[in-house]
């Protein structure tokens, strides 16, 4: 079953999912994940922000059903399978898959914007700070990303998970 096409879907990810979320803020979606948040808040907040909550407890599933949010409950246990099943039932083709690639951070969902490298000299180990040449900073925690890291991270889970996506979605 697909839902039908969210061009930019905000999601809320349950404690169990930490490293999923990682991966979604990686990808430049904007992810709401707290490794303490509790179910009532857990609903409360996609409601009101009208997010997609994604879970692994089928109680919690069948309680959003019943209170109309959009929730998915992946059935892998595989980190890349949970994602690429997120991606495929919000329709994301690999032709889409990242509307806003470098714009979040990783730890805090934060946006990233980028900055002269010189600002960032002593977050950078030197060896590498002579090598890279784009570099963000979180506008909410202030941590440091360069290219060498955070873009081939993204890029070698991009590639892996095309190979999984869907081709055309549900075009
Ligand atoms: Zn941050």
């Amino acid at each position: 079953m697909a839902y039908p096409t969210f061009n930019h879907p905000r999601f809320i990810v349950d404690a169990m999912l930490g490293n999923i979320a990682k991966k979604l803020r990686l990808f430049g979606f904007d992810t709401e994940y707290q490794s303490d948040i509790d179910d009532e808040f857990l609903i409360k907040k996609a409601l009101a922000q009208t997010r997609i909550v994604i879970t692994k407890d089928k109680r919690l599933y069948q309680t959003l059903k019943e209170s109309e949010i959009i929730a998915l409950l992946p059935s892998s246990n595989i980190e890349l399978r949970i994602l690429v099943e997120i991606l495929n039932q919000c329709n994301i083709s690999h032709v889409n898959i990242l509307p806003n690639p470098f714009t979040r951070c990783t730890l805090c969902n934060g946006l990233l914007i980028t900055i002269k490298k010189i600002l960032a000299i002593d977050s950078i180990p030197w060896k590498v700070f002579e090598r890279i040449d784009i570099v963000y900073r979180c506008t909410k925690c202030s941590k440091v990303y360069w290219n060498g890291t955070h873009i081939r991270q993204i890029n070698e889970q991009v590639q892996e998970i095309n190979k999984h996506l869907d081709y055309y979605g549900s075009i």
